[in-house]
């Protein structure tokens, strides 16, 4: 065998899955076609957590005047911006590389292709591993009606040299909300369209509720039970969308679709190993990540589960540790993973929402909410609600979901991430001493 371990792909799973083998003395082999990173530092997380700062400080700057300060605004440099944030993730890219470099993981840049449960073919030779790891990502999808091909997706989102005056996002889950919430506080007049009449439909009902109520006050505007039929683009060079019940939307400089991502993998040659996939593409693992064909594992957004870049990094150590690491019983649990939608106002969810909570746990289910103007509202003329959702569950009543929108909520999250992965009662959060004044004191003094 050439190596212990060959992972294919580069992002933030088969990073993390490559270097903790090779820290195991593992030889391990990393085969990446494009920017070392993947979705997260190239096209997802980073550049656009750097476009969300930037939008909060348009929003500080409004209610800056609330607080006394005499701020005229002149605009906003958007290519100034792009130069800056490129030039970041550039410098992570090289990071990344010296950091394959330094624990001596071998680096190929080519495109790979499976040829046998153990082997792989990369730049015209095949490469030999008793343990391989698809660690592909996934892609957005974009619709199958005609001129489709004359908007852009989440990538082009990071390509744009200048801020487009008029922008449609097609779509209403956590990209679609995040990308309209950054054009808008930026200047662009923003149109959300979603399909059915609410945004974020996987999550707990009033956090979407209350997201377009609040991003409607700001201006951008959401048009509702809208299914594109034809996206098309006139003489002056603007865009218009043709809605399936006859609406016609637009113009618009510029169209984003997010419907939604599938997993990359088509050209892996998956087929000819029988490789077992689930109805929407993505690749069937079991509890240690390992699909249906012995020594080939699968981790990251390319299984479909979770698809977020620290859920793909514990994937792929844990993988590494079992496999390499003398740890037989190390692997992901997914329960009671947290995370944050970077909308405006942000989102913070961890668990279950009070209906699956229900579903789980029958009539010993108990929600608490609260609903309140942050202190830093007080004084302004935008005073936009903070609203929380506690749910637990049995006699004990063990805290199993929180759902947070307001300021602050991207923040607050991770600690109680801890407590409730420990077991934490709603007795629990009782018993803590609040920090005042904080938004995320309202979760230990709820009744
Ligand atoms: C706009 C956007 C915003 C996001 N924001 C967040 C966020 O705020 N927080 C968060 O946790 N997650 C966020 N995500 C999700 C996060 O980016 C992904 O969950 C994460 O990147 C998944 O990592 P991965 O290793 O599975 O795949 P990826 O990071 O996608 O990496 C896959 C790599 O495989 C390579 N590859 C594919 N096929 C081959 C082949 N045949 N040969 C060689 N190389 C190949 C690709 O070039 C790519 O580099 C966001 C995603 C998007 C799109």
């Amino acid at each position: 065998m050439d190596y212990d371990l060959i992972v294919v792909g580069g992002g933030s799973g088969g990073l993390a899955c490559a270097q903790r083998a090779a820290e195991h003395g593992a030889r391990a082999l990393l085969i990446e076609s494009h920017r070392l990173g993947g979705t997260c530092v190239n096209v997802g997380c980073v550049p656009k957590k750097v476009m969300w700062h930037a939008a909060q400080l348009a929003h500080a700057a409004h209610d800056a005047r609330d607080y006394g300060f005499d701020l005229t605004l002149q605009g906003h440099d958007w290519p100034q911006l792009k130069q800056k944030r490129d030039a970041y993730v550039a410098r992570l890219n090289g990071i990344y590389a010296a950091n394959l470099d330094k624990r001596g993981v071998t680096l190929l840049r080519e495109r790979a292709r499976l040829s046998a449960a153990q082997g792989v073919i990369a730049g015209g030779r095949e490469y030999r591993a008793p343990h391989i790891v698809i660690a592909t990502g996934g892609h957005p999808l974009v619709p199958d009606i005609p001129g489709a091909a004359h908007g852009i997706t989440s990538d082009g989102f990071f390509e744009l040299p200048a801020r487009p005056a008029g922008v449609a996002i097609v779509g209403t889950g956590y990209i679609a909300v995040e990308l309209a919430g950054i054009f808008s506080a930026l200047g662009s007049h923003t149109t959300l369209v979603a399909r059915g009449d609410g945004l974020l439909r996987h999550f707990e009902p009033f956090l979407g509720d209350h997201l377009r109520e609040t991003m409607r006050d700001e201006g951008v505007e959401i048009v509702t039970k809208a299914v594109p039929q034809a996206l098309e683009r006139d003489a002056a060079n603007q865009l218009r969308l043709a809605l399936a019940d006859g609406r016609r939307l637009g113009p618009f400089d510029c169209v984003v679709w997010a419907i939604g991502r599938s997993a990359a993998g088509g050209d892996l040659g998956l087929e000819q190993l029988r490789v077992m996939r689930d109805a929407d593409g993505f690749l069937r693992t079991d509890a240690l990540q390992e699909t249906n064909v012995s020594g080939l594992y699968a981790i990251g957004d390319v299984t479909g589960r979770a698809q977020l870049t620290p859920v793909a990094i514990a994937a792929g150590r844990r993988l590494s540790d079992r496999l390499f690491g003398g740890q037989s019983e190390r692997r992901l649990d997914y329960e009671y993973i947290p995370s944050v939608i970077f909308s405006h106002p942000p989102i913070g969810v961890l668990g279950l929402t009070e209906a699956e909570a229900r579903r789980q746990y029958g009539p010993a289910v108990k929600a608490y909410s609260s609903r309140f103007t942050p202190l830093y509202h007080a004084i302004t003329t935008h005073k936009p609600k903070m609203l929380m959702k506690l749910v637990t569950a049995g006699a004990e009543e063990r805290v199993v979901g929180i759902h947070v929108i307001g300021p602050g909520a991207d923040e607050l999250l991770q600690g109680f991430a801890v407590a409730v992965r420990m077991g934490a009662t709603k007795r629990d959060f009782d018993d803590t001493v609040a920090i005042h004044p904080t938004a995320a004191e309202e979760l230990v003094t709820m009744r």
